[in-house]
């Protein structure tokens, strides 16, 4: 197998470029990376080392990718020559080390390990991953690449979080072992890597007894949320978001917590992103004319604030809704859970969207958004909630993120209803508050005004990670794009002009390296 992986590298590595688009999980339309000269379908860590070592030999531009669960062609830079490595087949878990009566333990797992498979396997052996969840449908290297986060306060949130310590294969080809460590640069970078300091190929992750929460809804109005103590709604809770409706006025508040195991045999699952043929249709053709109808707009938007007002839950053991309020059932069940039987998510209906997520310091006083998360302060270079930055705003309360999805129409341009407010929101955010991005639920162009933003310091220390210099003198351009071109005058925002030159220094980073989010939902 390491044979036929090693010939198949040298293929990848040689063949002539047919360049093609790499999609995103929205399929065809919906590029991850522009031009790439092949995908390689991964089977093994063995495997995936002998495609980048041959990849370093001739130069190839490498990217890894697990389930293209992201928004924007952000992925690849756009040299053709640029290779994907697939990881969903390299996904076994192994080493469950959880001590009876312990509070913690560990686990191995590999590059294409979801979310829902370790979920699955951790809970049949009495064990949990904590609240480190983002969704069913991605990979966990690849949330912990481009430092995603549940929302939580109180808890740790980020993915990264559960990481003790990940095997990185460099540019050169080499697996190194990277341990969590906050007084090690190599560390810190590696936490928020962006996928350029190569295929996190394994990681040992923090695990816990398994456990049972509950969910609640309220339905609270814009002036008990706006005027009211938003900090005070979310933090003391495990996990916790809230969705504004802005054209009814009101907000869904969401909270989840721990119960005791014994308080209730319901199994709720949670439907996330599932739907019927027939609610697909309604859904498409109303989202579709609210293109041109802001009707069709108000009219959506009250029609899903009726249906998310009800549990949007089943029974697990026999599929029937649930229909009240608080609902009880297995960790990842409740907080995630994923789509019901005999159903299809969102975008294998056609349904796409559009999304934009920054993240402010909480102690900001700008308040606007529809899904609107929280993360905890958790120390790295690029991630949305490092604190002790050059912006000198206080981060350690943690970041409120605002996550505006929209609809993406499929006729015309393709461009929204309101299409201005959308580039307007996101540009004046980021020029008057020091707005962070999610790194794969932004376009090219929030990344590039958004750097302004990343503390230079940060970026600096990233820069000097001896991986990411590994990766720089194997000539494999996982690092390469770190020169980020730089055609925006940066003495146009006073942050950016205040960070810029106390360094004395440009840092350029390739938007197309990077990943995007603020998301929206039905305007
Ligand atoms: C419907 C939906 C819901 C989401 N919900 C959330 C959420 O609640 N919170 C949140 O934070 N994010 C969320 N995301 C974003 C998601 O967490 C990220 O986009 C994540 O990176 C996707 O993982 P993936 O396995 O699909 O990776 P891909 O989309 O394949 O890759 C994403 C990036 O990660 C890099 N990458 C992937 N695998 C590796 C690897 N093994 N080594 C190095 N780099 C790698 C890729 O090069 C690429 O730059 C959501 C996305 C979608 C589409």
């Amino acid at each position: 197998m390491l044979f036929l992986g090693y010939i198949a590298a040298l293929a990848v590595a040689v063949s002539p470029i047919s360049a093609k688009p790499y999609n995103t999980f929205d399929g065809d339309g919906f590029p991850a990376c522009h031009d790439v000269a092949s995908v390689y379908e991964a089977t093994s860590v063995d495997d995936m080392v002998s495609v980048v070592k041959k990849a370093a030999t001739s130069g190839t531009p490498v990217r890894a990718s697990g389930k293209g669960h992201m928004w924007y062609d952000t992925m690849c830079s756009d040299n053709p020559n640029t290779i994907i490595i697939q990881t969903e087949s390299v996904n076994g878990i192994s080493n469950l080390v959880l001590e009876k009566g312990a509070e913690s333990g560990t686990v191995d797992i590999e590059a294409g390990v979801t979310f829902l498979q370790l979920a699955e396997w951790l809970h049949d052996r009495g064990a949990s991953m904590g609240y480190t969840l983002v969704n069913w449908n991605i990979t966990m290297a690849g949330a912990v690449a481009m430092g995603g986060h549940r929302s939580s306060i109180r808890e740790d949130s980020m993915v990264a979080a559960g990481v003790l310590s990940m095997d990185i294969i460099n540019g050169n080809g080499d697996l190194v072992t990277v341990e969590r460590d906050n007084e090690n640069d190599d560390w810190l970078a590696a936490s928020t890597s962006l996928g350029l300091l190569g295929v996190i190929a394994r990681m040992k992750f923090k695990i816990y007894p398994d456990f049972k929460v509950f969910a609640q809804q309220k339905i609270l109005s814009e002036e008990e949320v706006l005027d009211g103590d938003i900090y005070g709604l979310i933090a003391p809770y495990a996990t916790a978001n809230l969705w504004w409706w802005p054209y009814l006025k009101k907000f869904h508040w969401r909270y989840y917590d721990e119960v005791p195991s014994t308080l209730s045999d319901q199994q709720g699952f949670q439907n996330t992103f599932s739907l019927t043929d027939f609610e697909a249709g309604i859904a498409k053709t109303t989202l579709e004319s609210g293109k041109f109808l802001p009707s069709s707009n108000w009219f959506f938007e009250t029609t899903a604030f009726a249906l998310w007002s009800a549990p949007n839950f089943k029974e697990k053991t026999t599929w029937k809704d649930i229909t009240t309020w608080p609902v009880y059932g297995w960790n990842y069940d409740v907080l995630i859970g994923g789509l019901y039987p005999d159903q299809k998510p969102e975008w294998d209906h056609g349904l796409h969207g559009y999304t934009l997520e920054l993240a402010f310091p909480v102690a900001s006083t700008y308040r606007s958004g529809i899904n609107i998360k929280f993360g905890k302060a958790y120390f790295d270079f690029l991630g949305q909630v490092t604190y002790d930055t050059l912006d000198k705003a206080d981060w350690t309360k943690g970041a409120i993120m605002f996550d505006f999805p929209s609809f993406h129409p499929t006729i015309g341009d393709g461009k929204r209803y309101n299409e201005q407010f959308y580039i307007k929101l996101a540009t004046t955010l980021i020029d008057e508050f020091p707005a962070r991005p999610h790194w794969t639920k932004n376009t090219r162009e929030v990344f590039g005004n958004a750097t302004q933003n990343i503390d230079p310091n940060h970026l600096a220390r990233f820069k000097v990670s001896q991986y990411l210099n590994a990766y720089t003198s194997a000539a494999s351009d996982m690092s390469g794009e770190f020169e980020r071109r730089e055609t925006e005058p940066l003495t146009k925002n006073r942050l950016c002009e205040r960070s810029y030159l106390v360094q004395g220094m440009t840092f350029n980073i390739d938007v197309a390296a990077f990943g995007h989010e603020i998301e929206y939902q039905s305007m």
